[in-house]
C-alpha cells in the first residue's frame, strides 16, 4: 500500500492542515508505518463547524423525501465500494476482513433504517384540544453535531451517528480516531461521488484536542462520541457545562454466563466470536465466563481446547481467525494485565503472550487467545476493561450470585446467558443490570432499528444510538397551538364557557 498522507474533508474539498503537527499511521498486523495522520489544529476543527452551520442553512429546509434520496445514494456507493471499504479497516485498525466487510455491511443496514426517516420522525396531532383549537407536535433538526469516534469501530460509529443525524436535517462534523481514520478518507469520497451539499458532512482529523473546540462553540448543538468511560465523562462535563445536548457510548465489561443446561456446543462457537472476534476489541466483546459448578469443569476444557485453535495472523489473511489489537502500547497493557493476573493469583490455563505468527508479522501487535481460570471477582483482570482476547472464568454458585456481580459492576453494556430454560431466560433478562441482553448469543448487538447502547458507566447522557433514540436524540420537538376560525370571525370557545350566563367572568390563562 502506498505511503498516505490523510487529509481533511471541509466543504466538500480535500485539504492539508498546513500548520498541524503529523503522528505516524501504523498497520498493526505488520508494525509498519502506512501514512501519517494530521492533529488538526482549532483553527481547522473551527473551519469545518462553520462549513457545517452554513451548510444547515438549505438543507434543513430540503424536503424530507429531498434528504433520504441522498441516504439511498450513500447505501448503494457503500456496497460498490464494500471491498474498497472493508480493505481500508483491515489495514490500520487490522479487523479481519472478514469481520471488516461485516462491519461495512451493518453500517448499510442502518442507512437502511434510517432511510425510513420520513415516517420515523412523523409528528402528532391533537384535534379539538380546545374549541376550534388543534394541537401539534412536529420534530425538527437542531443545527450542527458533531461526534468522535474510537478506533475500534471506525465504520460503524459513522453509521450510528451520520445517517439518522443528517436525514433528520442537522449537519455533521465527524472525528475519526487517529489510530484508525482510513475509512473515513474513503467516504470523503463516497460523499462527493453521491453529489451531497458541501458542508452537510465534513471530516477532521486529530486527538483529543480538535473536539475541544465544539464545547463552548454556540453552532454546536450536540456532541456525540464512543470511546473510554473517562472520554464519556470529559465529554458530558463539557456539554452539561454549556448546554449542549450529549451523546455518549462508554467502555464495557461482559459477561457470558453459562447455567448447567446450556447447549454446549453453541456456547463455544458464540464464545469464540464474542472473545476473540476483533482481538477482543468490541465493546460488546465476552470478557468474563461465569460458570456454575455442575459443568464447570467440562466448560474450562471445552474453552481451552476451542482456543487453542484459533489462527492469529495477518488480518488480511483468510486462513486467519484473529488479527493482531491496535498498538504496540495496547499490546503492552494487556501484557501487564496478565502478569497482574498471574501475580493475584488467578490460574494462566492459556498464555497467548508471543504467538506464533508468519515472519512479515513479526513486528506486529499479537496477544494470542488467553484464559484465567479460577478467577474471583475482586481480582484486577475481572474489574478492569482489558480490550484485548483475554478470558477471565468465574465459578459461581448459581445464577443469582451472577445477576449480583452483574449488579455491582460500574459499567453495564452487555451480558449474554446460555440457557434452555424459560425461568433463568426471563429472570436474566429482567435482572441483568446492564443495557444490552442477548439469550443463547454471544454478541448482543441489537439491529439498526432497534437502539444500541449500554447503561451505567456504559452510556453517559441520556440516549443510545440508532433506532428511536437516534430520532429523538438529532431533533427537538415544538408543540403548535392552532385556532381555526371560520371566516366570519364567529370562533368563540364555546367548549370551555358554561351554558347561560356566567356568574363570574372566567378568562382563560391558556389557550381557548
Ligand atoms: P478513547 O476514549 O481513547 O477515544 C475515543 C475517541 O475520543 C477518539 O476519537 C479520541 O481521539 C477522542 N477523545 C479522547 N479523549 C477525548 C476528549 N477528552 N475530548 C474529546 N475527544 C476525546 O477510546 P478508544 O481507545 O479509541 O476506544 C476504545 C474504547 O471505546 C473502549 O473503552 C470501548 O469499550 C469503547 N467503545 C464503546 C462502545 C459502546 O458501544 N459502548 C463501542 C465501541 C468502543
Amino acid at each position: 500500500m502506498e505511503f498516505v498522507r490523510l487529509r481533511n474533508y471541509i466543504d466538500g474539498e480535500w485539504a492539508d492542515d498546513t500548520g498541524a503537527e503529523y503522528i505516524p499511521l501504523y498497520n498493526p498486523s505488520t508494525g509498519e508505518v502506512i501514512g501519517e495522520v494530521p492533529l488538526s489544529s482549532a483553527g481547522t476543527s473551527r473551519a469545518a463547524v462553520n462549513s457545517a452551520s452554513r451548510a444547515y442553512e438549505s438543507w434543513w429546509r430540503m424536503p424530507v423525501a429531498q434528504r433520504v434520496s441522498y441516504l439511498f445514494k450513500l447505501r448503494r456507493a457503500m456496497e460498490e465500494k464494500l471491498e474498497d471499504l472493508a480493505f481500508a479497516i483491515a489495514i490500520d485498525q487490522a479487523k479481519h476482513i472478514g469481520e471488516a466487510r461485516g462491519e461495512v455491511l451493518r453500517v448499510i443496514q442502518i442507512v437502511e433504517a434510517a432511510c425510513s426517516i420520513p415516517t420515523l420522525i412523523q409528528g402528532e396531532t391533537l384535534e379539538g384540544v380546545a374549541g376550534n383549537i388543534n394541537a401539534r407536535i412536529i420534530r425538527q433538526p437542531l443545527g450542527v453535531f458533531a461526534g468522535v469516534a474510537p478506533f475500534n469501530f471506525p465504520a460503524l460509529v459513522f453509521g450510528w451517528f451520520v445517517p439518522f443525524a443528517i436525514g433528520v436535517g442537522n449537519t455533521f462534523v465527524f472525528k475519526p480516531s487517529p489510530q484508525s481514520p482510513l475509512f473515513m478518507q474513503k467516504m470523503g469520497d463516497v460523499l462527493t461521488q453521491i453529489g451531497l451539499p458541501k458542508g452537510v458532512v465534513n471530516i477532521i482529523n486529530g486527538d483529543h484536542r480538535a473536539p475541544e473546540v465544539w464545547f463552548d462553540h454556540p453552532k454546536i448543538a450536540g456532541i456525540c462520541s464512543v470511546g473510554s468511560s473517562p472520554t464519556a465523562k470529559k465529554i458530558a462535563e463539557a456539554c452539561g457545562r454549556n448546554g449542549k445536548r450529549a451523546m455518549l457510548l462508554g467502555g464495557a465489561k461482559n459477561y457470558l454466563v453459562v447455567l448447567e443446561d446450556a447447549q454446549m456446543d453453541i456456547f463455544v462457537d458464540n464464545y469464540l466470536n464474542s472473545c476473540y472476534g476483533s482481538a477482543g476489541q468490541r465493546c460488546l466483546a465476552g470478557s468474563i465466563v461465569a460458570v456454575v459448578p455442575e459443568i464447570y469443569d467440562e466448560t474450562v476444557a471445552r474453552i481451552v481446547e476451542a482456543s487453542k485453535g484459533v489462527v492469529v495472523g495477518d488480518a488480511l489473511d483468510p486462513k486467519v481467525y484473529m488479527g493482531p489489537v491496535i498498538s504496540a502500547e495496547a499490546k503492552k497493557r494487556i501484557e501487564r494485565l496478565i502478569e497482574v493476573g498471574v501475580g493475584e493469583g488467578a490460574r494462566l490455563v492459556l498464555d497467548g503472550r508471543n504467538p506464533k505468527v508468519p515472519e512479515k508479522n513479526k513486528n506486529g501487535y499479537f496477544v494470542g487467545p488467553t484464559v484465567f481460570t479460577e478467577v474471583t471477582p475482586d481480582m484486577t483482570i475481572a474489574k478492569e476493561e482489558i480490550f484485548g482476547p483475554v478470558v477471565s472464568v468465574i465459578r459461581t454458585k448459581d445464577l443469582d450470585e451472577v445477576l449480583q456481580l452483574i449488579r455491582k459492576q460500574r459499567v453495564g453494556n452487555g451480558a449474554c446467558i446460555f440457557t434452555q430454560n424459560l425461568y433463568y431466560t426471563e429472570k436474566f433478562i429482567s435482572e441483568a443490570d446492564v443495557g444490552m441482553v442477548g439469550v443463547n448469543v454471544g454478541i448482543s448487538a441489537p439491529h439498526p432499528y432497534l437502539p444500541f447502547g449500554g447503561i451505567k458507566d456504559s452510556l453517559v447522557g441520556t440516549n443510545k444510538v440508532q433506532g428511536k433514540d437516534g430520532i429523538d436524540f438529532f431533533t427537538q420537538s415544538k408543540i403548535a397551538t392552532v385556532r381555526v376560525a371560520p371566516p366570519t370571525g364567529r370562533h368563540l370557545a364555546e367548549g370551555l364557557r358554561p351554558a347561560g350566563k356566567p356568574s363570574r367572568e372566567v378568562r382563560s390563562c391558556v389557550a381557548g
